[in-house]
C-alpha cells in the first residue's frame, strides 16, 4: 500500500510550463521529501499526486492502478496543509469525524479511530473544543489527526509546520517522525527547509524550477551532490 509513481509528468497554466518532466518512484511506507526554493513547482507536484489538479501529461500510479483520471477523494491519500484549514464552526470531534459520517464506516469504527488519533496526537483533551481555542501547534496536531483518521495509503503533507514557532517546529517534525515510524504511511512531506528535509527523510527529491535535480538519501545528497545547486541548497561541503 502506498506505492506512488509518476511518469512524465507536466504542468501547465495558462502558456506557461511549470512542471517539466518529472518521473519518480516511491515505495511503500517510505517518508519522501520534496525539497528546493519557493516557486519550484513543490505544492504543485503534490496537488497532481493528491488529485486536486490534474496534470497536462503523464501519468500517475498508486500501488500499480493508474489514477491520473481518478478524483482525489478515491485516491485514498489525505493530504495536510499549511494553514491548518479547520472548520471554524466545529468541535475538534466534529472536524475529525467530518466526511466520514457519509462513509459506510460504522459509527463506533470513526469513534475508535477519533479516540486513537487523540491518543496518539495527545489532543485526546481538546475533543470538545473549538479551534479558536486552540494553539498553532494543537491546530496542527488536529489537522494531523484528520489524515489519520481516514487510515490513508499515503499522507501528503505541504509544509504543514512552516506556521509555528521554531522550538514548536522541531517539536513536531520529531512526532510526524515517530507517527511515521508507528504508522508506516508512505508519507511525502513538502518542504522549502533543508534542514526539515535532511533530518526526516528517507530519500530527498531536490526540485528547482520544475524538474528533478537530484534523488537521494539525505546522506547521499550531502556526500554526492550532483552539482552546485544542490551543493549550495543541501548546504554540503563542495
Ligand atoms: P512551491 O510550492 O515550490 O513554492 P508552486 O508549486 O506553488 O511552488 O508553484 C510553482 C510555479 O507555478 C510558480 O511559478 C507559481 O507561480 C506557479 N503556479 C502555481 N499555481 C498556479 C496557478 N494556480 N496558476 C498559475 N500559476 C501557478
Ligand atoms: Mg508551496
Amino acid at each position: 500500500m502506498g506505492r506512488i509513481a509518476l511518469e512524465g509528468i507536466t504542468k501547465n497554466f495558462g502558456n506557461v510550463e511549470v512542471i517539466h518532466g518529472i518521473d519518480l518512484e516511491i515505495g511503500e511506507g517510505e517518508l519522501v521529501v520534496f525539497v528546493g526554493p519557493s516557486g519550484c513547482g513543490k505544492s504543485t507536484l503534490l496537488r497532481l499526486i493528491a488529485g486536486l489538479d490534474q496534470p497536462t501529461t503523464g501519468s500517475i500510479r498508486i500501488d500499480g492502478k493508474d489514477v491520473t483520471r481518478v478524483s482525489a477523494a478515491d485516491r485514498g491519500l489525505a493530504m495536510v496543509f499549511q494553514s491548518y484549514a479547520l472548520y471554524p464552526h466545529m468541535t475538534v470531534r466534529q472536524n475529525l469525524s467530518f466526511g466520514l459520517e457519509n462513509t459506510r464506516m460504522p459509527k463506533p469504527e470513526i469513534a475508535s479511530r477519533i479516540d486513537e488519533a487523540g491518543r496518539m496526537l495527545e489532543i485526546g483533551d481538546l475533543m470538545e473544543r473549538r479551534p479558536t481555542q486552540l494553539s498553532g501547534g494543537q491546530r496542527q496536531r488536529v489537522a494531523i489527526g484528520r489524515a489519520i483518521v481516514r487510515n490513508p495509503s499515503a499522507f501528503l503533507l505541504d509544509e504543514p509546520l512552516s506556521n509555528l514557532d521554531a522550538e514548536l517546529r522541531g517539536t513536531m517534525r520529531a512526532e510526524l517522525a515517530r507517527l511515521h515510524e508507528r504508522l508506516g504511511t508512505t508519507m511525502i512531506y513538502v518542504t522549502h527547509d533543508q534542514v526539515e528535509a535532511m533530518t526526516l527523510a528517507d530519500r530527498i527529491v531536490v526540485l528547482r524550477k520544475g524538474i528533478v535535480e537530484q534523488v537521494d538519501t539525505p546522506l547521499g545528497l550531502y556526500n554526492r551532490p550532483q552539482n552546485l545547486f544542490v551543493a549550495g541548497f543541501i548546504g554540503a561541503p563542495n
